[in-house]
């Protein structure tokens, strides 16, 4: 495995990020997801797998990631799991969007980043490109989701 950069994980954004790698939030598997993918990256051994429940109004009721690999994956995993809480699927495209701007380093308004939570500490690992597509698992996991979702359900 390569040796990648580390990022370091100090002040008020890497303490977030370290509470959510130390405390990952929603592991527990979700039975009959309706929404689930399963992502790696082999570069730097990233796997995210997620789960999510969708009540009658299409509003994420349940939400399970389950990640192995550094620090930020398991970390974004983690916000990412959390903040789909409640959220509509459309919603949760949306907020992927809106991390996407953010870790490409395109000016965000506050709006934004209050709509991000936590994930918007995830900001730190921008000086580190080659760990971008580690914050950046989770969500591509995501999208393929959301993807076969519609795909069934269409
Ligand atoms: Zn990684």
């Amino acid at each position: 495995m390569p040796n990648l950069p580390d990022v370091p994980l100090q002040g008020l954004y890497g303490d977030l990020i370290l509470d959510h790698y130390r405390n990952p939030r929603h592991r527990t598997p979700v039975s009959h997801a309706d929404v689930e993918a399963e992502e790696f990256n082999p570069f730097c051994g990233d796997r995210v797998i997620l789960q999510f429940r969708l009540d009658g109004q299409g509003r994420i009721v349940e939400a399970g990631a389950q990640s192995e690999g550094c620090s930020i994956i398991q970390a974004s995993a983690s916000m990412l799991a959390d903040i789909a809480l409640g959220k509509s699927v459309a919603e949760l495209e949306r907020l992927s969007q809106l991390f996407r701007t953010m870790m490409r380093g395109e000016p965000s308004t506050g709006e934004a980043e209050d709509e991000l939570g936590d994930l918007h500490s995830l900001q730190v690992v921008r000086q580190f490109p080659v760990r971008i597509k580690c914050a950046l698992l989770p969500w591509t996991a995501l999208e393929i989701g959301i993807e076969g979702f519609r795909s069934k359900n269409s």
